[in-house]
């Protein structure tokens, strides 16, 4: 063991937490019984222990291409909310409490109140994320009189990391009421669904996956006509929560966003804090305030509810829309999704400038990256890429080297070369990337 420590010595972990994974190390090997010799247990341990240092969170630069990328982090945060966070964090803050009357407060009324205003709603909250948000609206509409919810067989989709909607709806005490076919579900599939058990409509935007050819879906509008008719709320989960105009700001697809659902009659929505909104971890819903007022007295409310760290971001976030369209155009995620395509070829040029001498190919492709984060998934951003591949070994070792070099860089193995996308690297980790190539190839 002692000899053990001290040849780990370098590896960047707490000491306590090194000897816990030796200790558990040497004891699962004593028992495979097929004992090595001690430097190759050094190896093996070695290589056991690095991997849990790097797997500790630190930044790494997104050179895939894809801008909301859930295993990356999804959505960067702006500076405003960072610059928030650090100084709400640090010190003490009213976040319960009422400054002008000396008592208790409200939590998270002011970025509720502005919350309501951007998605056109009577009323908003905020819980830990979307899947929370559905929990809660699921649970707070399902009882045993009520316990079924209404969904179209086109909408019980996986989103990714294994999230199913009908499992969550069951695990909520709802019961499943199916309707429609994959491809193609009517008004008056939802009509003649709607009984005495309905507890309420459900749309899942289908946010991560297209489809084509002979679909068909009733319009929001006319489901909220009929859903008021029936007396049953019209929920809709719209996954990345788009908030500005898709199609003007961005040149994509047009994405439906809280406050069109809700004019067309939507009771309530829900939708990630972190995807297109470009703001921090959470799930917010929006719609009418009697309804929104009893989800905060639901018990749940009080286990999903957000820290002071997470309101201090997106409250930065949301006024930073309420601000204007310039104000807007200041967060990263806008930044990237409107980054021109000259821009990132002179960049590609600079970086390939910089690799002169190294045992690498390198070359400049135009590629298509991507929205991600479950948002419009057929839609294709032209980009610019570094394309490189090492002098004696194969694309995927150099990825791999490129994962662990510092800093990590998180590209594509696309036809032997390794594919760095340059639309979701940040201008100025260019210099990082250039050193982190250098890093894995000599
Ligand atoms: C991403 C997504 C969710 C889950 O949101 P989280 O904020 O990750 O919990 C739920 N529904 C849809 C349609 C989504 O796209």
């Amino acid at each position: 063991m002692d000899a053990l420590l001290e040849e780990l010595g370098d590896v960047d972990l707490p000491r306590p937490a090194l000897v816990a994974l030796i200790r558990r190390e040497l004891s699962a090997l004593r028992r495979s019984r097929n004992i090595p010799d001690g430097s190759s247990i050094a190896e093996q341990v070695r290589s056991v222990a690095e991997r849990l240092a790097g797997s500790r969170i630190q930044p790494v630069i997104n050179a895939t291409g894809v801008v909301v990328h859930t295993n990356l982090g999804r959505s960067p945060i702006d500076a405003a909310g960072l610059r928030a966070v650090q100084e709400i964090g640090a010190r003490y803050n009213n976040l319960e409490y009422d400054l002008v009357s000396g008592g208790r407060g409200v939590r998270a009324s002011y970025v509720e109140h502005n919350l309501a205003v951007l998605c056109g709603a009577q009323s908003a909250t905020i819980v830990n994320n979307n899947a929370a948000a559905l929990v809660l609206v699921l649970s707070h509409f399902c009882d045993e009189e009520r316990s079924e919810v209404v969904i179209s067989r086109g909408e019980l989709i996986q989103i990714g990391g294994g999230f199913r909607i009908p499992d969550i709806l069951e695990s909520s005490g709802a019961k499943l009421r199916e309707i429609g076919t994959t491809n193609k579900t009517v008004l008056d599939d939802y009509a003649r669904a709607v009984t005495r058990q309905t507890a309420l409509i459900l749309k899942v935007h289908r946010s991560n996956f297209f489809m084509q050819g002979f679909v068909e879906q009733p319009e929001i509008g006319a489901l909220a006509t009929l859903a008021k008719k029936k007396r049953v709320p019209c929920v809709e989960d719209l996954g990345s929560g788009a908030v500005v105009d898709t199609a003007r700001e961005f040149g994509l697809e047009h994405e439906p966003t809280p406050a069109e659902q809700i004019k067309a009659g939507v009771d309530l929505v829900c939708f990630s804090g972190d995807k297109l909104l470009g703001g921090p971890q959470a799930g917010i819903i929006a719609g009418k305030k009697r309804t929104i007022d009893s989800l905060k007295k639901h018990p749940f409310f009080r286990a999903l509810r957000c820290d002071k760290l997470i309101l201090a971001a997106l409250q930065e976030t949301v006024d930073v829309y309420l601000r204007g369209r310039d104000s807007a155009a200041e967060l990263p995620l806008h930044r990237m999704l409107r980054m021109d395509l000259e821009e990132l070829n002179r960049r590609a040029g600079a970086i390939i400038d910089q690799l002169e001498g190294l045992p690498l190919t390198p070359a400049i492709a135009s590629a298509q990256a991507r929205v991600g984060g479950g948002a419009l998934p057929r839609q294709e951003l032209e980009s610019v890429c570094v394309d490189v591949q090492a002098t004696g070994f194969p694309a995927a070792e150099l990825a791999q080297r490129l994962r662990r070099a510092t800093p990590p860089v998180v590209g594509t193995v696309v036809r032997n070369r390794v594919r760095l996308d340059l639309r979701t690297v940040f201008p100025e980790q260019d210099t990082g990337l250039v050193s982190a190539i250098r890093d894995a190839v000599t």
